[in-house]
């Protein structure tokens, strides 16, 4: 069964927005084994829009719609789409009424151009939209089918889990199952290269590596039909691959590698504190974004001079001066002074050079140290970054929880 999916606004076509619903749907409806060979963006134009429907539908057999369903007269893909299969818009009663409720409790005025949010082409089957006005719809015709989901994220997104998926899945036999690994501290290609006679000799399952920011996920596809013989097929290849990459593997699925190093600080009751120049709270931030965070994590010091790391951290200013602000020193007493200063188990420490400028032959932009200060022994860790200002702060991120990651699997 083959897939497209077209983008309605304008505001997709200038620029304003990233058309992030078709990244949602494209991973989605290949995790379901449709395959999707084309996407398209057409502006809010009803004559486009019926020029691309006619061109999608020659090559697929589902076609998906997002945005356009709003109130507006720009709003036109419902119009395009009940046109297209010669079918009457008709009023769907519950709909309206949810409507009417929405606005009422708002305490807004319902106006005519909102009711048209509740007339769907004949014989649809209506989406409902229990996070905005605009309900969605399925049209099935001449063997075909069109779907036509709303633009905004939070409700696309939902409605699209909650209702088009379980519709497709009647579409396709068996199952795929798919489970993730999440790796750091390896490159891509150094990856590849390590399991490349399982990734040469795969079927079903399949394996797909992608590379982050720093890390790789490893994403390993069985089709069964159903989800305990899929799971058997995944089983001894993950057992596989996990006796190659040991370590490097920080988690599996959806979980960021922040959260794996809150867990593990959490059950090993180890306070935490952080001191950071280059990435400038990026790696506190990055901790908090775990709800939970706060029984071990104390303090985050945002110390970019060097009046601040010595006056905050306690780094000494022979050590600045002797050895420089980006240096194996520093690091490492500012991790320590943060420890000290907070009363914290743990300082880990942050200082690099993320450029533009600023770099020399002896240090270059992207030269990072990570201090690391755990219980009264200290550790230390030189990196070199490729990339932009913003890459080389998120890539420290990413190494600085990773190397404190390892030295916990170590105590
Ligand atoms: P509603 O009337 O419920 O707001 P709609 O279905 O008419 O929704 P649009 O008016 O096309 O949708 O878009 C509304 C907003 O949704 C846009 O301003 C944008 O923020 C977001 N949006 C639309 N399409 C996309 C897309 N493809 N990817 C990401 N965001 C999108």
């Amino acid at each position: 069964m083959k897939a497209e999916i077209i983008a309605v606004g304008t505001e997709i076509l200038l620029g304003d927005i990233i058309n992030t619903n078709a990244q949602h749907l494209s991973k989605s409806l290949a995790d379901m084994g449709i395959f999707v060979y084309h996407q398209s963006v057409i502006g809010d134009n009803s004559e486009r829009l019926t020029e691309e429907l006619n061109t999608s539908f020659k090559r697929s057999d589902i076609v998906i719609t997002t945005g356009g369903l709003g109130p507006t007269t720009d709003d036109l893909t419902k119009e395009v789409g009940s046109t297209y299969f010669n079918k009457k818009l008709v009023l769907h009663r519950e709909s309206l009424d949810k409507i009417e409720y929405f606005f009422k409790t708002l305490n807004r005025t319902l106006t005519e151009n909102n009711k048209k949010q509740a007339y769907f082409p004949e014989g649809s089957i209506v989406l409902a939209n229990n996070h905005g006005t605009a309900p969605g719809c399925i049209i099935e015709a001449n063997g075909k089918i069109l779907i036509l989901l709303p633009g905004p994220p939070k409700e696309n997104k939902p409605m699209f889990e909650n209702y088009v998926v379980p519709y497709l899945r009647k579409f396709h036999q068996g199952i795929l199952i798919s489970k993730t690994l999440r790796i750091c501290g390896v490159g891509e290609s150094s990856l590849a290269t390590q399991i490349s006679h399982i990734i040469e000799n795969q079927t079903n399952p399949t394996i797909a590596p992608y590379a982050k920011e720093n890390e790789v996920t490893l994403r390993i596809t069985a089709k069964a039909s159903n989800r305990e013989d899929a799971c058997k097929l995944i089983s001894p290849v993950e057992h596989e691959i996990r006796n190659i990459l040991g370590d490097n593997i920080y988690g599996e699925g959806e979980t960021p590698l922040e959260n794996v190093v809150a867990q593990m600080l959490i059950e090993k009751n180890l306070s935490l504190s952080t001191a950071e120049s280059c990435t400038g709270g990026l790696l506190s931030g990055s901790l908090v974004n775990y709800p939970g965070i706060s029984k071990i994590f104390m303090e985050g010091c945002v110390t970019y001079s060097n009046e601040a790391k010595m006056k905050r951290l306690g780094v000494r200013k022979e050590t600045l001066e002797t050895y420089g602000a980006v240096s194996e020193n520093t690091a490492i007493e500012m991790a320590k002074g943060v420890a000290k200063a907070s009363c914290t188990d743990i300082g880990i420490s942050t200082t690099g050079i993320a450029g533009p400028d600023g770099g020399t032959d002896e240090k270059p932009v992207g030269l990072v140290y990570i201090g690391l200060y755990i219980k009264g022994k200290t550790y230390v860790k030189k990196l070199s970054f490729p990339g932009d200002r913003q890459s080389v702060r998120q890539r420290t991120v990413t190494s600085a929880l990773d190397f404190l990651r390892r030295k916990l699997l170590t105590i």
